[in-house]
């Protein structure tokens, strides 16, 4: 038996259980995927239990993904660059750490905006935390030439800017929330709550190309009140639980050795789901 599961603090809404056991059944591997919802200062003691108890791997959420990669022999390039890590692999020499929250950005973009034009036209990220920060890196290796953040603590936003210009090419900066949209392809919500630190309101869609596209990582509502107001511009809109199963694909792999199987309908189940939690 394979086990693995997520751990965050809280983790007990995560849906990351309800896809990979999905996954597990339809493809038949004698697996396990756990919720394992800890105390904040737990996070230590849970590494070394899962160890012992011979798990395969984690995936890691909030508020763990720093001290995640910090606990691990090896890192991704990725997962060094985003500065956080969602993945740890338990290896007989040691616990290996990914970052998988950046492909599943891609993956929902891919999957919901297909035509999002990131190269050639700036991306604004709202927020400067881990998620932040993953996609940011993310989005310089795939092409995007400018990302420009805004933050709450603009000094926040500010250290992320220097430290991905060491490790990429782009061009990226703290930025006013009001001077962000202009020539925008995406803009993403990357902040736990609010804009960065301006009410929702305040971020005038009118003022964004036609062609721009709105996504946010929180999922829960699947439609955000900045998701809503975006389709009410008539902006095509991506969700974060599209990204969550997007980032779910390579960590499955990584635990259970083979892709999960493509005919289950995860995010129909993951919907479902939601909407009894409303
Ligand atoms: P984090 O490291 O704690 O960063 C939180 C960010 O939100 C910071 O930029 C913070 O600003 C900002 N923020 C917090 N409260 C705020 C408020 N009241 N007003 C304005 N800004 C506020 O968290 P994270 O790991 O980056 O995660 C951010 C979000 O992304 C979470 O909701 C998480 O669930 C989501 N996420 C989704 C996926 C997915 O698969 N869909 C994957 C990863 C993360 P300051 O710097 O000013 O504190």
């Amino acid at each position: 038996m394979i086990r693995a599961g997520v751990v965050g603090s809280p983790a007990k809404h995560s849906l990351s259980p309800l896809i990979h056991t999905a996954w597990l059944r339809a493809a038949r591997i004698d697996g396990q995927y756990g919720l394992y919802d800890i105390a904040e200062g737990g996070f230590a003691d849970f590494l070394k239990q899962s160890i012992d108890q011979g798990l395969r791997g984690v995936n890691v959420t909030l508020p763990f993904k720093e001290q995640a990669l910090n606990a691990a022999d090896e890192a991704s390039e990725i997962a060094k660059a985003a500065g956080a890590a969602n993945l740890l692999i338990f290896e007989a020499g040691g616990i290996r750490a990914g970052n998988t929250d950046g492909e599943g950005l891609l993956f929902a973009l891919a999957s919901q905006a297909p035509h999002v034009k990131l190269l050639d036209r700036p991306v604004v990220l709202l927020g400067a935390g881990g998620a932040a920060k993953g996609a940011a890196a993310a989005l310089a290796r795939a092409g995007a030439a400018e990302i420009r953040i805004v933050n709450r603590t603009a000094a926040r936003a500010e250290q992320l800017a220097v430290d991905l210009m060491m490790d990429f090419d782009a061009d990226i900066r703290r930025c006013e929330l009001e001077d962000a949209l202009e020539g925008a392809g995406l803009l993403i919500n990357a902040a736990t709550a609010g804009l960065g630190g301006h009410d929702d309101r305040t971020l005038d869609l009118s003022l964004a190309p036609d062609d721009m596209v709105v996504m946010d990582m929180v999922y829960s509502p699947l439609v955000t009140p900045l998701l809503a107001r975006a389709r009410d511009r008539g902006l095509q809109i991506v969700d974060g639980l599209e990204m969550l199963i997007g980032q779910a694909i390579p960590s499955f792999e990584a635990f259970y050795g083979q892709l999960p199987p493509r005919d289950v309908d995860v995010r129909g189940l993951a919907l479902a789901e939601l909407g009894r939690r409303e």
